[in-house]
């Protein structure tokens, strides 16, 4: 059979493809890229923390759809002079907001190289699968889950406890739950989680089509840790009720200030009442890591499931999410769905099966795992953990400069890494809302809020590697400054303090 090679109009010209004609310039662009990107990180203590973003700049990404080709200069002046002066600042030490990773050069690198072999690991039988099934093994033996288990990266802990909540609804319904929606039976189970849980298991019921009312909200003692005895309680009073218990999600680090909930009684309360055991371990998990911190995470290698993301406490770029299912057959049957064109073999590129797109609901995915197993590896579990535990001892150091300083009132127990206090003054929410939002426009530091017993507190997580005491001691200056001026004055920008749930990226 001959090929006619057709004229006109769809014939193949070289200068069609995408690659450049000059691949020296690229280079040189790129060395230049990869330089500047290394500077940025090596000298990240020269710049503010963060910096508002001045209207012409936004107007600048306001632009029309680009229909002609630019120079790839030209572009990288765009990013260098508009972008990065205005990222969020959680690659800097003084970044204490929510609770954000701070990255490191080694996860860029990493991250270099995945989009350069361009792999999607929705299946199919390449290395990059391996090193994701690598790293899953690693986060199994981290937590002593049995064999079976299996993991799968995801965005982050939001989509990770979704999928958690759509494990155990299938274990509790059954398969034909994926055919024939939760039903009447579904109708009538209850999942239950702490006050301080963190507001995406809310949105996981909700999304799961159980609905968030489904979703039992218990007290918690005066650390923010559940109060097993009142769990205890509702889980009677709903089987009472008719209702159907299916799933008890613990927190291992609260989002507002850093609690862990008792894993070991809620693994023994769950086994007894036959519950599905998920913790969201979004960023405590990796406590594990810490020979100091791993006593109290105890009773979370008897979970069913954890929600973990890698780029908090573990410091691998965003975004890094992780699920880990102990029972792998359950995991595959909340999602593996054949389809012709997913066929697998048992050799050739098709092979390798079972493919991860059987764990989840995703089918393209990223090399989220080269990014965590170069950072792994590079780094040794050991040397994360003592970044971690060092994290905590900032915090105690935070805590201890807040009880010195009479000023200052610390408005919750430390725990982990976590320290909320408020500057004393007269109207003490209006005062401390106006000095969280003076130091991040100061560019000094970058603390965040929450609101404890109706009480505006700023909240500093410390949670980047790069953290020192330094950073510390000028949050601690910053907070007595515009407190002086704040109490003083009065006047300012004026700051919603309405009670509204913890919420971290
Ligand atoms: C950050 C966080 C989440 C949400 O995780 P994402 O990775 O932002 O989706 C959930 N729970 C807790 C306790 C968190 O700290």
């Amino acid at each position: 059979m001959t090929i006619v090679l057709r004229e006109g109009p769809l014939r193949s010209e070289p200068s069609e493809t995408l690659d450049p004609q000059n691949w020296d310039d690229v280079r040189a662009q790129g060395h230049r890229m990869l330089d500047d990107m290394l500077d940025y990180i090596a000298n990240i203590r020269e710049r503010p923390v963060w910096s508002p973003i001045p209207d012409h700049v936004r107007a600048r990404f306001r632009a029309e759809l680009p229909r002609q080709s630019s120079d790839l200069g030209e572009v990288y002046r765009e990013f260098a002079d508009h972008v990065v002066p205005y990222a969020t600042g959680n690659v800097h030490p003084g970044f204490m907001g929510w609770v954000h990773g701070g990255g490191t050069a080694v996860g860029m690198l990493a991250e270099m190289m995945a989009a350069g072999l361009n792999a999607n690991l929705g299946g199919r039988d390449h290395m990059p699968v391996e090193v994701e099934r690598q790293v899953v093994e690693w986060t199994r033996s981290m937590f002593g889950f049995p064999d079976e288990a299996s993991g799968i990266f995801v965005t982050g802990t939001s989509m990770a406890n979704l999928m958690a909540v759509l494990v155990a609804r299938t274990a509790a319904l059954g398969q034909p739950v994926r055919q024939h929606g939760i039903g009447n039976e579904g109708a009538l189970l209850t999942a239950y989680t702490s006050k301080a849980a963190h507001g995406c298991i809310t949105k996981a019921m909700d999304i799961a089509g159980f609905g968030s009312n489904a979703l039992r909200s218990i007290a918690v003692d005066q650390f923010h840790r559940i109060d097993v005895a009142a769990l205890r309680a509702q889980i009677s009073a709903d089987r009472e009720a008719g209702l159907k218990p299916f799933l008890v999600v613990a927190s291992a680090g609260t989002v507002d200030i850093g609690a862990i909930d008792d894993l070991a009684a809620l693994s023994a309360l769950c086994r007894e009442q036959k519950l599905w055991f998920h913790v969201d371990g979004a960023y405590g998990a990796l406590g594990i890591l810490a020979p100091a911190l791993a006593p109290r995470l105890a009773g979370i290698e008897n979970a069913d499931s954890i929600a973990l993301d890698f780029h908090k406490w573990g410091q691998v770029p965003y975004d890094a999410g992780f699920l880990l299912v102990r029972d792998g057959r359950q995991h595959r049957d909340a999602f593996s769905a054949p389809a012709a064109y997913l066929r697998r073999e048992t050799r050739g590129l098709a092979a390798g099966s079972q493919w991860p797109c059987d764990l989840g609901p995703d089918l393209s995915r990223g090399f989220r795992a080269l990014k965590t197993w170069f950072t792994l590896k590079t780094y040794g579990t050991e040397k994360l953990g003592a970044v971690i535990a060092r994290t905590c001892a900032l915090a105690g150091y935070l805590e201890a400069r807040i009880l010195a300083e009479p000023q200052l009132e610390l408005l919750a127990p430390v725990q982990l890494n976590i320290v909320c206090f408020r500057y004393r003054a007269a109207d003490a929410n209006e005062v401390n809302g106006n000095i969280v939002v003076d130091i991040q426009e100061s560019g000094i530091a970058a603390p965040s809020t929450t609101v404890l017993d109706g009480q505006l507190a700023i909240r500093a997580a410390i949670v980047n590697h790069r953290t020192d005491t330094c950073d510390i001691d000028a949050l601690i200056s910053a907070v007595l400054e515009f407190g002086a001026q704040r109490s003083n004055s009065g006047a300012g920008v004026v700051v919603n303090v309405e009670p509204s749930p913890p919420l971290a990226m």
